[in-house]
């Protein structure tokens, strides 16, 4: 798959539309998502232009990948979610029910998550 330019996640990192963000550094943004599944639920995107989570683990460098991963724990951190516990998700294509056709993982904490997947 191509990367989509118009993909809304591309537009908040360009800044054309908003987002109520709570992270930023070089290499990643997070913000919360406008349809929360949980108290708490935020998505950490790449800067990078990536679609999905096999793009990025092939194609980004080793400084955007170390970037990413480090922002999930820096926000992990600063949310204070690691004694409670929260759950990382990165839907993958159509069967992952991926909507946003750019890398992405959702951080879902603030409860009891529940089961992993539906029976
Ligand atoms: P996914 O199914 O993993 O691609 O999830 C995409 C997520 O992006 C969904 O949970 C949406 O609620 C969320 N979302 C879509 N548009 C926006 C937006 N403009 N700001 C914040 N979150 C969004």
């Amino acid at each position: 798959m191509s990367y989509d330019e118009n993909n809304v996640f591309a537009k908040i990192i360009n800044g054309d539309i908003p987002c109520k963000k709570i992270y930023e550094d070089a290499f990643a943004i997070a913000f919360e998502d406008i349809n929360p599944k949980a108290p708490i639920h935020i998505l950490v995107i790449p800067k990078g232009k990536f679609t999905d989570i096999a793009d990025f683990g092939t194609n980004a460098n080793a400084a955007e990948i170390t970037g990413f991963w480090r922002a999930v724990s820096r926000i992990s951190e600063e949310k204070n979610l690691k004694e409670k516990g929260f759950r990382v998700i990165a839907n993958t294509g159509s069967d992952g029910g991926q909507e946003v056709p750019h890398f992405h993982v959702h951080i879902l904490a603030g409860k009891p998550i529940g089961k992993m997947v539906q029976d």
